[in-house]
């Protein structure tokens, strides 16, 4: 029997409600086609409302000492914890992923996000210069919550990415008003009650539902949003940049990626593969950092191909609460329509398809009408074909032959992207002089997704402007202003 959807409503000063003319977006489950959610559809009306509530709850939340943010935080964090189960399986409804991923990935990162920037603010140290010339005196630099800013993210890891923004801005001492993905709303929904349970005041956490055009454009264009942290399309990005850049908006934008992993001559394949396999395809292949270019040096390319097809036909494609399942379905029909449009672009450009494409795959009644896809293998597409040039943000990875090492690297850089890069080898003087001269905010060798959250993270080029994480964030959420006092040189 079909099950209603369940409402999802925008949570503002505390209570959720829902739009005020009564709009909702109908959202069906990806994997099963059934309906699933009815998103309420918010505009510039809700984002006054949530502005509103976020105003009265600025001065108090801004003046709690850090000690208390923190252990709000970390109230919530444990919050996280103990909703796992539900959470998870929220997350896997909403995208279609893995339960088994959504359960070991995406909900015990957002709570390991309220754990680190909740401990980060109890160890912060300020800087202070002292002058000798002109005259002596000595600089401190005071930094200051912004006030109230806008968090917007996508809908491929949704907790997770929500999460990694709004944690840092509420342990800086800021009020939010968040906008999940309209796809993959739920989990959003979930953090404001468990925020509220944890003693989170009202107005300081503010979500709006709904589409990026409306919800997030009003959120993006109010002129008291004095930063907006976004992370999703490169498209959507420069959308916002035209709309915040003219207001003098700080902007973190964290956008698309092509990530080329490069596969030296002294690779170690036995060890790597596990993890190539991994970083082309894990959450369908719907992960920026996804390594969805492999470069392989020629002399390795036939051992190379017999492995990997060897492992990728191993993973199982499947009902996402089944736990053999390795890839469930993708967020969508349209968007496997779009994956499957690049496929075919490329397989015209003179690609060989070694796997996957549109073969059909067997799976239980219950998910027989999901946005499902075998994980797709192409050989030897030319560089400039749209299969290498574009985000194709599913289960498919090009796989392209190099003979010198300078030209892994060329390939790797051509692109408009420059997110991250894995290389493997076992020779470290190669692997630093080629980190050094890859266009990529992120450089892992012989490891992916290796995740140290003191770290600075985001792109360059097409990638995103401005970098996340540890004291990058905290520094994005804050305000300086430096403090000059004149001390003379006498005693
Ligand atoms: P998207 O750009 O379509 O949407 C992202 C968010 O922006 C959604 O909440 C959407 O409603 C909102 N939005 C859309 N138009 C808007 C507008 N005009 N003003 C304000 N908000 C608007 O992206 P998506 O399809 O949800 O996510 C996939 C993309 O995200 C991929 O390109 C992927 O690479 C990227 N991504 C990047 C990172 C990173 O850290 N660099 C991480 C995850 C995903």
């Amino acid at each position: 029997m079909q099950t209603a959807p369940s409402k999802v409503q925008h949570f503002i000063g505390g209570s959720f409600c829902a739009s005020e003319n009564g709009a909702w977006i109908e959202r069906e489950n990806p994997a099963t086609g059934e309906p699933l959610r009815l998103v309420a559809r918010g505009g510039a009306s809700e984002v006054q409302r949530a502005i509103c509530a976020a105003e009265k709850a600025a001065t108090p939340w801004a003046a709690t000492s850090a000690s208390e943010r923190s252990r709000v935080l970390l109230r919530i964090a444990d919050g996280i914890d103990a909703a796992l189960e539900a959470l998870a399986l929220a997350e896997s409804e909403d995208t279609g992923k893995p339960l088994s991923l959504a359960r070991s990935l995406d909900i015990p990162r957002a709570a390991a996000n309220f754990r680190f920037f909740a401990t980060a603010i109890l160890h912060e140290t300020g800087e202070s210069y002292r002058t000798e010339t002109p005259q002596h005196a000595l600089n401190y630099v005071l930094r200051k919550p912004i006030g109230i800013v806008g968090c917007i993210s996508p809908w491929n890891l949704p907790l997770y990415l929500f999460s990694w923004k709004i944690a840092p801005a509420l342990a800086a001492g800021n009020v939010v008003i968040g906008k999940p993905s309209e796809l993959a709303p739920m989990t959003a929904s979930m953090l404001c009650e468990i925020a509220s349970r944890a003693g989170l005041p009202a107005g300081v956490l503010n979500v709006v539902h709904g589409l990026g055009g409306e919800a997030g454009h009003a959120i993006v264009s109010h002129s008291q949003t004095k930063a907006i942290s976004f992370t999703g399309g490169t498209a959507t990005g420069a959308a916002i940049a035209t709309v915040a850049a003219p207001a003098f908006k700080k902007l973190s934008l964290e956008l698309g990626g092509k990530n080329p992993t490069i596969i030296c001559a002294d690779a170690d394949l036995t060890v790597a593969m596990p993890e190539i396999v991994r970083s082309a395809f894990l959450n369908q292949g719907q992960i920026c950092l996804c390594g969805s270019r492999i470069l392989v040096h020629q002399s390795r390319l036939a051992e190379f191909m017999a492995q990997f097809t060897a492992h990728v036909s191993g993973l199982r494609v499947g009902d996402p609460l089944e736990s053999e399942s390795d890839l469930g379905s993708l967020v969508s029909n349209e968007h496997r329509a779009k994956v499957q449009a690049l496929v075919q672009s490329g397989i015209d450009d003179g690609a060989k398809i070694v796997m996957g494409g549109n073969a059909p795959i067997r799976l239980s009644s219950r998910v027989a009408r999901g946005a499902f896809m075998h994980p797709t293998i192409l050989l030897a597409p030319p560089q400039e074909s749209r299969c290498v040039q574009e985000e194709i943000f599913g289960p498919v990875v090009t796989v392209q032959s190099f003979d010198r090492h300078a030209d892994a690297v060329r390939l790797a850089n051509g692109t408009r992207y420059g997110l991250a890069a894995t290389i493997w080898t076992r020779d470290l003087s190669r692997a630093h002089r080629m980190a050094s001269a890859l266009d990529a905010g992120i450089v892992w060798v012989n490891c992916w997704l290796l995740r140290d959250l003191r770290t600075p993270f985001g792109g360059t080029k097409d990638s995103g402007v401005g970098r996340e994480g540890g004291t990058e964030a905290l520094r994005f959420f804050t305000e300086q202003t430096n403090v000059c006092i004149a001390t003379g040189a006498q005693l």
